[in-house]
C-alpha cells in the first residue's frame, strides 16, 4: 500500500467510526422532547458546510481521485500524525457525547429538563464537542494529501462554527441566565486556557 492510500485509509476508518459514536445518540435524541428550539437557515447552512468539508467532499476524493491537480507528495510522517490527531478527536467526540447524554441536539434546542453540564471536559473549555470537529479538520488535512480536500475540513468546521457559537451561548445564557455567565467566566470555548 502507498503512503497516500494508507492515509486514505485511515480517514475511512475514523469517519465510519464517528458515526459508529454518533449512531446510538441521534436514536436516543429522537425520545427527548424538545422545549424551545432556535434552528434557522443560518444553521442548517452551517451543518451543510461542515458535512460538506468534512465528509462528502473528502469522501468524494478517496473514491474518485478528484481534484487530483491538488494533490502533494504524502509523507509516512504526516500519516502517523494525521492518525493520531484524528484518535485525539474521536475520544473527545465521544467523551462529550457520554457527558451531554440527553441534553445533545444536532441543532440550537434546549430540552425537557435541559440541564447544564459544567464536568469533565466542560469543566475546561464550552465547547469540546466542536473541539473534537477542529481536530478531525486537523487529522483531515494531514491524511489527505490534497491541499484542497485537506483545508476543505477546516472550511467547514469554521463556516459551522462561526455561525454557530454566539448563538448557542445566547441560548444558553437565556436559559441559564447568571449559572452560564459565572460558567463562561470561568472557561474558554474551545482551546483550553486559549480561546
Ligand atoms: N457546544 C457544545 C455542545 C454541542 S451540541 C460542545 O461543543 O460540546 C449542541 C447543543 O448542546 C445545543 O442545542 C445546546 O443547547 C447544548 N449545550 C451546549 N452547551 C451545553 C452545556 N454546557 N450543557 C448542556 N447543554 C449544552
Amino acid at each position: 500500500m502507498s503512503v497516500p492510500s494508507i492515509g486514505e485509509a485511515f480517514w475511512v476508518i475514523g469517519i465510519v467510526a464517528w458515526y459508529v459514536v454518533r449512531y446510538p445518540f441521534e436514536r436516543r435524541a429522537k425520545r427527548v422532547r424538545v422545549t424551545t428550539s432556535r434552528r434557522s437557515m443560518t444553521d442548517t447552512i452551517g451543518l451543510a458546510a461542515a458535512l460538506l468539508g468534512l465528509a462528502i467532499l473528502p469522501g468524494f476524493y478517496v473514491a474518485t481521485g478528484i481534484p487530483r491537480f491538488a494533490d502533494y507528495p504524502a509523507h509516512s510522517w504526516m500519516v502517523v500524525l494525521g492518525a493520531l490527531i484524528f484518535g485525539m478527536a474521536l475520544w473527545t467526540f465521544r467523551r462529550t457525547h457520554k457527558e451531554l447524554g440527553r441534553n445533545w441536539s444536532i441543532s440550537l434546542e434546549i430540552r425537557e429538563k435541559h440541564q447544564l453540564i459544567s464536568k469533565g471536559l466542560y469543566a475546561l473549555i464550552r465547547h469540546p464537542m466542536y473541539t473534537s470537529f477542529l481536530l478531525m479538520a486537523i487529522g483531515q488535512l494531514f491524511l489527505l494529501s490534497n491541499w484542497l480536500v485537506g483545508l476543505a475540513g477546516v472550511v467547514g468546521f469554521s463556516v459551522l462554527f462561526f455561525l454557530r457559537v454566539d448563538k448557542e451561548e445566547r441560548l444558553m445564557l437565556e436559559f441559564f441566565g447568571a449559572e452560564y455567565r459565572a460558567y463562561m467566566d470561568r472557561t474558554k470555548r474551545i482551546i483550553p486556557y486559549l480561546y
